[in-house]
Order: structure tokens, then C-alpha cells, then sequence
């Protein structure tokens, strides 16, 4: 059932390079420039915005926005202390340390707090409505440039069960689980719970610029079907060794969430061994390494997972349209809350179709209200494999 993973299968790879400086700036300017215009326009009240040019308006909301986050970034770190403060407190009295915790106490419901989307959505299926679940990641968020607020380390110090994938794009984790005693609490890495491979630099995709030194693992483990079940079992254990009383409410909702899961593996599996094909294309960065290997597709993407980067070069563009065209690709993926410039350009260039394979790193924030689900998304994304490889 389980394909095994071979020594042949783990390859080298380059590791993506968060600490890319130029990079990482240009992306964060990006992001500011984004939430710049998708808020209102700046107030036109007393701060004078109205009366400036749009340019200098655009300018001096942008610094403010660089001014505010610095600020918020410091407060972090000063609530960071004042926790690490209030949990000593906490150890020598029975009292709450604060509001926050009384009130959890109050409603007497197990508190579990993920990092991201697909954890967020594991603990869901294990808990149903016995617990009150926390996503760090405000939806339709980028992930991998993700800090925690303070109300967010309030909410790791406060809650019961704290759920993270351990990868390079969560490092904040290790700062916080180094000054926030959370010792009382279970801490689930899910890296620990899954075989893991690197990622990998296929043919035709852009590295980073900047090598660091070691190798990291491929963080994006929740793409293979298989190793959801193998995080939503670790998450169980978690769950019920924080609150043993519902232990067999929670085993049971597992066992059915893993039915559902080898369903959707055998679906996939009969996809594949069915396709005329078994080469996947991105234009865009590849997050699916443990999904590939698990139902042995072949694939060429224009960046490895965690790229920072998100404009492709020429040569990068034109290799895709090459292997499109001559392998008569008939879709070109691109991945959820992305850019799609570069997979329309190669629709345009090739005539295969644009489509969304769903990497269930988040999920807009109708989605979010709406329910919607991993098992949800790995449906759809069915059939928009099914129609790749025919
Ligand atoms: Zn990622």
C-alpha cells in the first residue's frame, strides 16, 4: 500500500534559501505593496494622505506599513518575555495567569493550536466539536513568510495541544519553544510522524542563488495522502493524551478520517495507473515532492517548493513551453493563492489549459468560513490530475 521510500528516490537537492536577502525583500515589498491596495485607501483625515500625490501617498504608507511591523515585531518579543514571566508565575500558583485562561477553563473545551491549514484541518477530523481549534496562518496568508503575532504565542502559551510541521519555513517555532515553557502541554512535531525526503532541483527549475550549508528536508509532507494519515494518527495520540476522557470519541473519528483518506489514495492510485501519461508541468513553484512519489509522476516546475522566488527567467519559461509542447502536456498547473502570470504565459504559448493543483497550504478566507476541507481539495485536485495526464 505504502510505497516505499528508496535511497534512489531521495536525491540531492539544492536547499532553498530563506536568508536570500535581496530576495526576501523584494517579495516582502511585494507583499506590503499588495496589502496596500488590497485595504482602503489610506484615511483622508487628519494625516494628510488626500493631499499628497498618489506616488508620495503610496510611499508614506508603505514606510508607515515598515514602521508598524517593526513596532509589532518588538512588541512580540516584549510579550514573548512578559510570557516567559507569567509562566513561572503560573507553576508556583494554581491561578490562571491570565483572562485568557480562565475563560478556557470555563468552557472546558480541549484548546489546539496548528500552524498551518492542513494540521489545522487533520485535528478537525480527530476532534469534531469536542475541541476549539486555533490556525496561526490567517487565511489566504503566504505561509512560508509567516511570523507569529503576539496574540498568537498568547494562544500557543494557552492552549493544550500545539500542532506544527517542524519544517525550515516554521523556525519561529524553535525560538518559541525555546522561551515559552510548554512543558504541561502535549507538542506535536509532524515532521517526526512521516519518512522524509529533500527537496529536490529537477531539470529545468530555478535554484536559489544562495547555497546554505547542510541539507533540509522537504517540508511539504501533508501533499502525499498516505502521510496525512500518518499525521492525523500522530495528531490523535496528542489529542488523547491531552484529554484521555474522550480518547475513544477521538480513536473513532480517526479510524473513519483514515478510511476516507485510503479512499482517496486509491482513487489517485487508479488515476495514475489508468493515465496516458505521468508527467506533471508547473509554472510555478513545486510543493508536491512527497505527492509525486508516492503515485510516481514525473514533473518539471519553474521553482522547488519554498521558493521565495516568483518571476521566472526566460530560459526557465521557454524550457516548460519546450517540454510542454513536445511531450503534448495538456495542462499546465499553477498552485493555489499564487501568481499565475507564468503558468498563463505557457497556456498561451502551448494551448494547454491553466489549472489549479491544490497544495493545501491555505485556503482563501470563503473557503475558510465555508468549511472547506483537505479531503475537499484533494477531490477537486482528482480531477484536475485526471485531465493532466490524459
Ligand atoms: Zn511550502
Amino acid at each position: 500500500m505504502i510505497a516505499p521510500i528508496t535511497a534512489a528516490s531521495i536525491r540531492p537537492r539544492q536547499r532553498h534559501s530563506i536568508a536570500n536577502m535581496p530576495r526576501l525583500k523584494n517579495s516582502l515589498r511585494n507583499i506590503i505593496i499588495l496589502e496596500g491596495t488590497l485595504k482602503d485607501p489610506p484615511r483622508k483625515t487628519h494625516d494628510g494622505f488626500s493631499e499628497l500625490p498618489r506616488i508620495e501617498r503610496d510611499a508614506r504608507f508603505i514606510a508607515q506599513h515598515l514602521i508598524m511591523k517593526k513596532i509589532l515585531s518588538i512588541i512580540s518579543i516584549l510579550l514573548l518575555v512578559c510570557i516567559m514571566g507569567s509562566g513561572c508565575n503560573a507553576s508556583d500558583s494554581e491561578q490562571p495567569a491570565n483572562g485568557a485562561e480562565s475563560d478556557a477553563a470555563a468552557d472546558g473545551k480541549l484548546k489546539i493550536v496548528s500552524t498551518l491549514y492542513a494540521p489545522y484541518d487533520f485535528a478537525r477530523a480527530v476532534t469534531g466539536d469536542r475541541a476549539e481549534l486555533t490556525m496561526l496562518l490567517p487565511p489566504a496568508a503566504e505561509s512560508h513568510s509567516f511570523e507569529p503575532t503576539p496574540s498568537d504565542i498568547i494562544a500557543i502559551q494557552n492552549c493544550d495541544v500545539f500542532i506544527y510541521i517542524g519544517g525550515e519555513s516554521e523556525e519561529w517555532v524553535e525560538r518559541i519553544l525555546e522561551s515559552v515553557d510548554l512543558s504541561s502541554k502535549q507538542v506535536l512535531s509532524l515532521m517526526d510522524s512521516v519518512s522524509l525526503v529533500e527537496e529536490e532541483i529537477v531539470e529545468g527549475m530555478e535554484e536559489e542563488d544562495e547555497e546554505e550549508e547542510g541539507e533540509a528536508y522537504d517540508e511539504h509532507i501533508w501533499t502525499s495522502p498516505i502521510n496525512a494519515g500518518y499525521m492525523t494518527t500522530a495528531i490523535c495520540d496528542a489529542v488523547k493524551a491531552a484529554d484521555p476522557a474522550n480518547a475513544e470519541f477521538y480513536d473513532q473519528n480517526t479510524r473513519a478520517y483514515l478510511e476516507k483518506l485510503t479512499e482517496l489514495d486509491a482513487h489517485f492510485r487508479s488515476i495514475v495507473a489508468s493515465a496516458a501519461r505521468k508527467t506533471i508541468v508547473f509554472g510555478d513553484r513545486f510543493p508536491f515532492r512527497y505527492f509525486a512519489d508516492e503515485y510516481g509522476l514525473d514533473y518539471y516546475a519553474a521553482f522547488p517548493g519554498c521558493s521565495t522566488e516568483t518571476e521566472a527567467s526566460a530560459a526557465t519559461v521557454a524550457f516548460l513551453i519546450d517540454k510542454v509542447n513536445d511531450e503534448k502536456i495538456p495542462v499546465i498547473f499553477h498552485i493555489e493563492l499564487a501568481n499565475e502570470d507564468m503558468a498563463n504565459t505557457i497556456a498561451e504559448a502551448t494551448g494547454a489549459k491553466p489549472l489549479l493543483l491544490h497544495s493545501c497550504h491555505n485556503i482563501t478566507r470563503d473557503e475558510f468560513v465555508g468549511g472547506v476541507t483537505y479531503l475537499d481539495l484533494m477531490s477537486r485536485n482528482l480531477d484536475t490530475l485526471r485531465e493532466a495526464l490524459m
